[in-house]
């Protein structure tokens, strides 16, 4: 069977990360969380104080960072880790999952020359197939030939809540209030931008699934999986 090229974006808060893993765990597939990436050059530029609207200086800064996504060690996975991160050659997994990296990795995502290295990064670590990359924009710029796409999406209360249980995990201090205005604007800037906005593409499976859990979404994923396979198998072969 080929290997295929699968696509997931969707919102804050949809359940991507937990669904694209598990995904992968089950087809033997690298996963790969390109939002990881605006994360960890988000967390650079904090920490240096770098300004959020200095485009030229932002695309040159981007090219100077190296980051890279490794599996994560089975007590990161334990702890719902899905990728290993690290930032110029540092490992910086744990430090870019706060609310502040977020809203920051969403500023920076709105910058062209920002997408453009990022997205070049992005290509070149899931050329080949057998990989299920994560997103906003995976199916519409990053792979628009991906053999499956999936939008996932679940009710704006349920996506605010399940970040927020992530974050009680946690031990931080939020209210539910508080994550819900922290989804919503972020939802919002990631939809309007005006550079690879956060939408379906055309060929997108949407997937809602605010009353389905991580395994039910990973299985009807990895099946429509299966069904492409057999579709691009019978067009090689020449069947109807
Ligand atoms: O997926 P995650 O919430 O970690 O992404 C953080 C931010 O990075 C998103 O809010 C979005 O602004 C940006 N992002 C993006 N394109 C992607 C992945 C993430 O613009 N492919």
């Amino acid at each position: 069977m080929p290997k295929l090229t699968i696509a997931i974006d969707g919102p804050a808060g949809s359940g991507k990360s937990s669904v694209a893993r598990r995904v992968a765990a089950m087809l033997g597939y690298v996963y790969l969380d390109s939002g990881a990436m605006y994360r960890a050059l988000a967390l650079k530029a904090l920490r240096q104080g770098a300004s959020l609207n200095d485009e030229a200086g932002l695309e040159t800064f981007t090219k100077e960072t190296h980051i890279e996504l490794k599996p994560p060690r089975p007590e990161q996975e334990a702890a719902g880790a899905k990728n290993g991160v690290f930032l110029d050659g540092r490992e910086v997994t744990q430090e870019i999952r706060t609310p502040e990296v977020a809203q920051a990795a969403s500023r920076l995502a709105t910058i062209a020359g920002v997408r453009r290295v990022l997205v070049a990064e992005q290509q070149r670590a899931g050329a080949g197939g057998g990989v299920v990359m994560e997103g906003r924009d995976i199916g519409t710029v990053v792979f628009p030939n991906a053999e499956l796409k999936i939008f996932l999406d679940a009710s704006p209360e349920e996506r605010a809540e399940r970040r927020w249980k992530e974050h009680q995990e946690k031990g931080e201090k939020m209210t539910l209030a508080e994550v819900f205005d922290e989804v919503i604007e972020r939802d919002r800037r990631d939809r309007e931008r005006r550079v690879s906005p956060l939408v379906r593409a055309e060929d997108a499976v949407l997937v809602d699934n605010t009353a389905m859990g991580i395994e039910e979404t990973a299985r009807l994923i990895v099946m429509l999986a299966g069904d492409r396979q057999k579709q691009l198998a019978g067009v090689a072969g020449g069947n109807p």
